[in-house]
């Protein structure tokens, strides 16, 4: 009996941490780069980016393993082999995408390119609204691939520095309202939701309602950008708007924001476990279209 009861007690929190484990998480917002890309420097939080690029990448994977994250979406860069079964691959994009529509349809056709984005039009001074991504929103629409694109702010001071067209106002995400009037099928996510236009994201969204939105950089950056994220959160509970939220870590070249930004998500006590599981999951599986 007593040892009985010592077994129970051993098997309570085992039982606890291995069902936490299993359950799956959809992660709509990884970036990847080479061994020339990689950079290593403090995160927003001050957290230095790992060594080299190949502890970067084992860093994630272990991540990945650690709170089965069953697929990313990838914006770019490269990862190990035994990655393949979980990368949805993206392509980076900021102003004319690296290859012409020609190249861009093949890579479709062949599903090697399965996500449009991360597209930065912001930190080159356009939106998304700008004449040059036509032709490959056109091809979005026809193939149903996904635009992930970038909203709200960048990091502080960014436009004196790499980005001198980047301008915050062009991070609203009302300003792509005529692309989704021009192609009412192509599927689109808003990308950290916004940032300080959250309001806009929720207003959006309300009104075109096959548009999505990641919590991308609002789940782990500190300060200014934590501010915004449980009030967009409690309002689009509200707004009955939390089933196309979906989860999304941008973690860049920092892995253990993949860890805080699932902590932070899990903290809020106002949403219930089944909003939870919708974000961390059941959104993504239905707008990448994953059911099995
Ligand atoms: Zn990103």
């Amino acid at each position: 009996m007593k040892n009985s009861i010592i077994f129970l007690l051993l098997l309570i929190p085992i039982i606890g941490k291995s069902q936490d484990g299993i359950k799956p998480i959809i992660d709509v917002h990884l970036h990847g780069y080479t061994e020339q890309s990689y950079f290593v420097a403090p995160s927003g939080d001050g957290t230095l980016s790992p060594p080299s690029f190949d502890e970067f990448k084992s860093q994630i994977e272990s991540m990945m393993k650690k709170y089965n994250i069953v697929k990313a979406v990838n914006s770019g860069g490269v990862y190990d082999a035994s990655m393949n079964d979980k990368i949805i691959p993206g392509i980076e994009v900021y102003g004319k995408p690296s290859v012409d529509t020609v190249q861009f349809e093949k890579l479709v056709q062949e599903g090697k390119i399965k996500v449009f984005g991360e597209v930065g039009a912001q930190y080159v001074g356009l939106t998304l609204s700008d004449p040059i991504y036509e032709p490959y929103l056109r091809i979005c629409e026809q193939y149903q691939i996904p635009v992930a694109l970038h909203t709200g702010g960048g990091p502080p001071g960014v436009a004196y520095r790499e980005a001198p067209k980047f301008r915050l106002s062009l991070g609203d995400p009302l300003l792509i309202e005529d692309v989704i009037i021009k192609y009412p099928k192509l599927k689109i996510y808003i990308m950290h939701a916004g940032g300080n236009y959250y309001e806009n994201t929720l207003t959006l969204m309300h009104n075109y309602e096959h548009v999505y939105s990641d919590l991308g950089i609002l789940l782990w950056e500190e300060g200014m950008v934590s501010v915004w994220t449980e009030d967009f959160l409690r309002k689009a509970k509200k707004a009955n708007l939390l089933d196309r939220i979906m989860y999304g870590s941008d973690p860049m070249v920092w892995p253990h924001a993949i860890e805080k930004s699932i902590q932070q998500l899990d903290s809020y006590e106002f949403l219930t476990e089944e909003d939870k599981r919708n974000i961390f999951y059941y959104n993504a599986v239905e707008f990448l279209n994953l059911k099995e």
